[in-house]
């Protein structure tokens, strides 16, 4: 039952908590934007998978994941 926090505004879509996430739980937002114009990545978690590892987070190099509840 862990979840994490992803600041859309920070986040630039790089991918790397994508490849990082053991359970791949962090998906390319298909249809939106931030406020810059980037494209930016959500949580999906419908089974609740996250174990709560941090690999996301310590990961983002823009410090966009920032909470990781456990
Ligand atoms: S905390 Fe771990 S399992 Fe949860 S989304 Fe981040 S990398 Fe995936
Ligand atoms: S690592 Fe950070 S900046 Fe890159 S896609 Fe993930 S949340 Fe966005």
């Amino acid at each position: 039952m862990s979840e994490i926090k992803i600041d859309k505004e920070r986040c630039k879509a790089c991918m790397i908590c994508i490849s990082v996430c053991p359970k791949k739980l962090i998906k390319l937002e298909e249809h939106a934007q931030n406020r810059a114009g980037s494209s930016y990545v959500k949580f999906v978690d419908d089974s609740n998978e996250c174990i709560g590892c941090a690999l996301c987070a310590q990961s983002c190099p823009d410090m966009a994941i920032y909470e990781v509840i456990k």
